[in-house]
């Protein structure tokens, strides 16, 4: 092979992996059953939108990717890597090992959660809680996490607010410095749990802006949302969830035309 054979294949394999693939997916707590082999593709540097009613398991699926639950059944790869597991030589061939914590520490560094509720540290400024996990968790020099804290607050406009405490912000201020927090940490992947859904409604807009920046730089982000605009104008992949699967899935036109019944009820209850 030569060099530019070997450069084109590369080249062709990396356009091709999907930043997160979930095969049949099954999480089950106890008795029940809440994913029922979900299956999503999500394309680096795209944005996935997964709708769909309360209780169908949005945010267990999330939470599955992010290693925040362990997996009943079926198989998470992010970036080509399976999630939880490796395979390890024993006797005559290879076995599923489950990873320890720093192994599964190590894969969770690549996704950035944001929650309905913020959860910040009260007691910490902006500025503090954006540095916290660069300095405690990836053990950055204090400067540099600072210099870091700064980029990340002025990139969803807070750069005015480092040395507020939470309870001096509105709840779309907490929310950015939220998602500052997670975008500190440099992941690849950013996972969104309807981060507006706790908001008064005149503090949506400015939560829905910052996501659409970070679309528009590029970032790979799956979000949990029930914002139907944000979707039809963000999204390059909608999911529709319910009852533990994954009902129709498309792009942004299937809000406009619905072809599963369930979707279109879903769409005439939330539009
Ligand atoms: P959604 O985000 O779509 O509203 P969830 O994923 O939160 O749905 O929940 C799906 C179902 O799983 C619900 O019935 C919920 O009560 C149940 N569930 C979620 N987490 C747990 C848990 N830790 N233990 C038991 N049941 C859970
Ligand atoms: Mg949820």
């Amino acid at each position: 092979m030569t060099i530019s054979e070997v450069t084109n294949a590369r080249i062709s394999t990396d356009a091709a992996q999907p930043a997160i693939k979930a095969t049949q997916v099954h999480k089950a707590f106890g008795s029940l059953h809440v994913l029922k082999g979900v299956d999503l593709t999500v394309m680096p540097g795209t944005v996935t939108v997964i709708l769909g009613p309360s209780g169908s398991g949005k945010s267990t699926f999330l939470r599955l990717i992010n290693q925040l639950e362990t997996i009943t059944g079926g198989t998470i790869e992010v970036d080509g890597e399976l999630i939880g597991y490796k395979y390890v030589n024993k006797g005559s061939g290879q076995v599923l090992q489950t990873l320890n914590d720093k192994e599964v520490a190590k894969q969770r560094e690549k996704l950035g959660m944001v929650f309905q509720r913020f959860n910040l540290f009260p007691h910490m400024t902006a500025l503090e809680n954006v540095m916290e996990a660069p300095v405690h968790v990836q053990r950055k020099p204090k400067k540099e996490a600072r210099d870091l804290a700064v980029a990340e607050l002025q990139r969803v406009g807070l750069g005015d607010r480092l040395d507020y405490y939470p309870a001096q912000l509105s709840g779309g201020q907490q929310q950015r410095v939220a998602i500052a927090r997670a975008l500190a940490m440099k992941p690849e992947i950013m996972l969104f749990d309807e981060p507006t859904s706790a908001l008064d409604p005149e503090l949506v807009g400015e939560v829905l802006n910052v996501m659409r920046s970070l679309a528009n730089d590029g970032m790979t982000m799956v979000c949990v949302t029930h914002e139907i605009g944000f979707a039809r104008e963000v999204a390059d992949q909608i999911v529709f969830m319910d009852g533990g699967v994954v009902v129709e899935k498309g792009g942004p036109d299937i809000i406009d035309h619905p072809s599963e019944p369930r979707f279109k009820d879903f769409l005439q209850h939330v539009l």
